[in-house]
């Protein structure tokens, strides 16, 4: 069966201590739930380091929220994925929308940095999604469809670690959800595409995340959706509770 997940990418947001301190909570309520899925922690860099520590023995996995492609070297201010990987990180997004859009992160530039991760037994979690206006002028399977094109390079040994999240862009932080249908539709879609390239055992192993202003009311429904193995979750994994009844959400 596929592994399901419900990853909390924090973004820019919390201090040290406020990072420290959510970690502790969600170790916490995470070893005192009953639950079907992984759960992630995507902090910024300056947290990786100290939530390893807290999550120490515990389920609880780590993520990176980006990585250089490069191996080492003087890439001021970038981090390489073998660093990650020295603190203990697990996971890392990939091509996030925010990323792509403000830091033009090419479709090259995403893939060297999947290998860069792969090369380190890191998995990346790599994203896709349309605009609004992708979506408005029926352009949204074509835009995931080139968006994941880089992939089928990867060999089978590597492919069979991607993760991948669908995350409309339009429901990035705007409070507007993909409905379960609409989510169920782009993920089968996607599903679809890696059997055509990778064939049918790996698109059947291969867990699609949706992501998009996830939040304790809709997860339900969208988690139930047969494509949809869990979620890539912003703004929400921010406060606990809103986190912890999300990771339960799985029938
Ligand atoms: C995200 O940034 O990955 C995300 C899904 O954000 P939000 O849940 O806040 O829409």
């Amino acid at each position: 069966m596929r592994k399901k997940i419900v990853a909390g990418n924090w973004k820019m947001n919390l201090t040290f201590k406020q990072g420290k301190e959510l970690t502790e909570e969600v170790v916490e309520r995470v070893s005192n739930t009953k639950r079907k899925c992984e759960v992630i922690l995507i902090p910024s860099f300056i947290h990786l380091a100290a939530i390893e520590r807290i999550t120490e023995g515990y389920s609880v996995k780590i993520g990176a929220q980006n990585n250089n492609e490069n191996k080492d070297g003087a890439f001021t201010g970038e981090v390489s994925a073998s660093m990650l990987k020295s603190v203990g990180v697990n996971y890392a997004l990939v091509g996030h929308s925010e990323r792509r859009t403000y830091y033009h992160e090419s479709d090259e530039t995403l893939l060297a940095k999947s290998k860069a991760l792969l090369a380190e037994d890191i998995k990346p979690i790599f994203c896709c999604g349309e605009a609004l206006e992708d979506r408005k002028n029926e352009r949204h399977f074509d835009i995931v469809k080139d968006q994941l094109e880089v992939l089928w390079s990867l060999k089978p040994e590597e492919f069979e670690h991607v993760i991948i999240a669908y995350e409309p862009v339009w429901a990035i932080g705007t409070g507007e959800t993909a409905s379960a249908e609409q989510a169920q539709e782009m993920h089968a879609f996607i599903r679809d595409l890696i059997k055509k390239q990778k064939g049918e055992k790996s698109a059947e192993a291969t867990s699609i995340l949706y992501g998009g202003s996830c939040n304790p009311s809709n997860a339900k429904e969208l988690f139930a959706q047969a494509d949809v193995d869990g979620g890539l979750i912003g703004g929400a994994s921010l406060k606990i509770n809103d986190f912890m009844s999300i990771v339960k959400s799985f029938n």
